[in-house]
């Protein structure tokens, strides 16, 4: 094994092979850890409850991460820490970091957690976005709607995710009616939201970009996102009829925040596209779901990049394998047998309790063209039970 050797001796892993650790052990992590397999690469999850998704394929730990017996075991003779939701405590990533290398380093996940410095980096950077004002009383709130004006959408700045924590406000007595009901789930605790302008927007969009150790970086053609409710459900690839001048508006708006946040790994951008402009909505510092079609539609995967990325091996090919279309299954697990029986569609499923809304799995579609992907796209929905 030629290529095994190289490894070891060029890389000086710990314990010769490299060993990653992730915080989160989710679905993220579940294919994270299948696409480094195949590169000899191993890996230890912490994450709070048992079973997990990650779990199910590999080394886990279960613990509280602001254990520090907790973290001591979990990088124990690992080369390099990343992690798999923007939630992960910051104080943890930087306890890790003062031992061992973390990327995407621990400023990247202080951004990406709290809309405010999010928003505020966009707006330094010169990046759009919705005009946005943090909200914390009942008084910042009229200030806010009063400078802002309606529809807008009031968010929670931290821990909101596929929807959850964000209300859409109309008219001045619905915003004081949903702050007295916010109010009664806070009592006693402080109140951190930010107030956005609506954006009626054509359509959604994303960017992803990995940016090795080494500096080198690559950008996979855009993505377009279709949201239900606050989340995603459908991703084509590449996002069709895109004119120049917006892929390279969001390439260049990459490249600053890459710079900015002295970026290692996966970083995505979601972006709105209202009137052939780009409207930056949400930055994610991890593997992002509008990439998951990258495992089979792309020369080298979002997850395997990420690994490559965080280890300073050279990066995988980012080109598409023609045109692509990932679903994402909720609630209920399609029967198997029925769905592999499509040709060019490809199905993951995470290892999940079935519970209504909850993303259990997706489905990717490969085709040569966007019909012939339509059509397959019905035969799929046929056999995919939602809920
Ligand atoms: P987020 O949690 O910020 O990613 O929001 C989830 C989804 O809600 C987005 O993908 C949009 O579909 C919608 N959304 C969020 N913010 C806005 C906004 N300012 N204007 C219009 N739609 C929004």
């Amino acid at each position: 094994m030629p290529q095994t050797k190289n490894l070891k001796k060029n890389l000086n892993f710990r314990s010769g092979f490299p060993l990653v650790g992730v915080l989160g052990a989710g679905q993220l992590g579940r294919m994270l850890a299948l696409a480094g397999y195949p590169l000899g690469i191993q890996f230890r999850f912490l994450d709070l409850a048992p079973n997990s998704p990650a779990g199910q394929v590999a080394q886990a730990i279960t613990g509280d991460f602001r254990d520090e017996a907790t973290l001591q075991s979990f990088i124990e003779g690992v080369d390099v820490v990343t992690y798999e939701f923007e939630n992960a405590p910051l104080e943890t990533a930087e306890w890790i970091a003062s031992r061992i290398p973390v990327f995407p380093t621990p400023i990247a996940l202080k951004t990406a957690q709290d809309r405010l410095n999010e928003k505020n980096l966009f707006k330094r950077l010169g990046i759009e976005t919705p005009c946005f004002a943090p909200v914390s009383s009942l008084n910042e709130l009229h200030v806010a709607c009063a400078e802002i004006g309606f529809p807008a959408v009031l968010k929670t700045r931290r821990l909101g995710y596929d929807g959850k924590g964000q209300w859409i406000l109309n008219s001045l007595d619905e915003s004081i009616k949903i702050w007295e009901e916010i109010e009664k789930d806070h009592v006693g605790e402080p109140i951190s939201f930010i107030l956005e302008g609506f954006i009626r927007f054509d359509r959604e969009i994303s960017i992803i970009a990995v940016r090795s150790r080494t500096g080198e970086t690559v950008y996979y053609p855009l993505f377009e996102n279709q949201h239900q409710g606050g989340i995603l459900r459908i991703t084509k690839s590449p996002a069709p009829d895109i004119s120049l001048r917006l892929a390279k508006q969001a390439t260049h708006a990459m490249t600053s925040l890459l710079d900015a946040l002295d970026y290692v790994g996966v970083l995505t951008i979601e972006f709105f596209v209202y009137e052939d402009r780009l409207i930056a909505n949400e930055i994610a510092p991890r593997v992002h779901n509008s990439g998951h079609g990258t495992i089979e539609g792309n020369e080298c995967s979002q997850f395997e990049n990420h690994l490559r990325a965080i280890l300073g091996f050279p990066l995988g090919d980012v080109a598409p394998r023609g045109t692509s279309m990932m679903w994402n299954l909720l609630g209920e697990a399609p029967l198997t047998p029925d769905i592999l029986s499509i040709p060019r569609t490809y199905l993951h499923l995470y290892g999940k309790e079935e519970r209504p809304g909850r993303k259990i799995g997706h489905v990717t579609l490969l085709g040569e063209s966007a019909t012939e992907l339509n059509d397959r796209f019905e035969s799929v929905k046929k056999m995919a039970p939602q809920k």
